[in-house]
């Protein structure tokens, strides 16, 4: 039994936050606004696992409306997720994703964030790709206003 999920989500660009992406604190002169950490890329992986088994989405489970996920780290929301009973009879295939992000470059990064996701889900980092784009200087991403991830990956059950 293998199920597919799609994840997708932007953040705005803030002056005065850290910049973390998939666990990975990104050295830079901004960061992304937001209720946790603001780690785009992690949060676009959480609603893909959540998607691929029909269990809502991140929002629903931590709402932004709570306090005490103020400043939360993403790297334990989505291991909460990962530790669901209804989620851990469930192990990673591969996932894809992609961040779309005008500044900083990230090649340089790319490794330590794919084993960075590749540890939260205990498996090999040759089961993660993480690729990097521009927008080109087109829409609010180009503008260096906001940044995205787009993730999709497929679980296999392992009973
Ligand atoms: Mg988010």
């Amino acid at each position: 039994m293998v199920r597919v999920g799609h994840g997708f989500d932007i953040h705005r660009i803030r002056p005065g936050r850290a910049l973390i992406l998939g666990g990975v604190h990104i050295p830079w002169e901004r960061g992304l606004a937001g209720h946790s950490d603001a780690d785009v890329l992690l949060h676009a992986v959480t609603d893909a696992v959540l998607g691929a088994l029909c269990l809502g989405d991140i929002g629903q489970w931590f709402p932004d409306t709570d306090p005490s996920y103020r400043g939360a780290a993403s790297t334990d929301l989505l291991r909460r997720v990962l530790a669901d009973p209804r989620v851990a009879p469930w192990e990673l295939v591969n996932l894809d994703a992609t961040v779309i992000a005008e500044q900083p470059k990230l090649a340089l990064h790319i490794p330590a964030i794919r084993s960075s996701i590749a540890g939260l889900f205990g498996v090999p980092g040759e089961r993660v790709s993480v690729k990097a784009k521009t927008a080109e200087g087109t829409d609010a991403i180009g503008r260096q206003a906001a940044m995205a991830a787009h993730a999709v990956l497929l679980l296999e059950s392992r009973v």
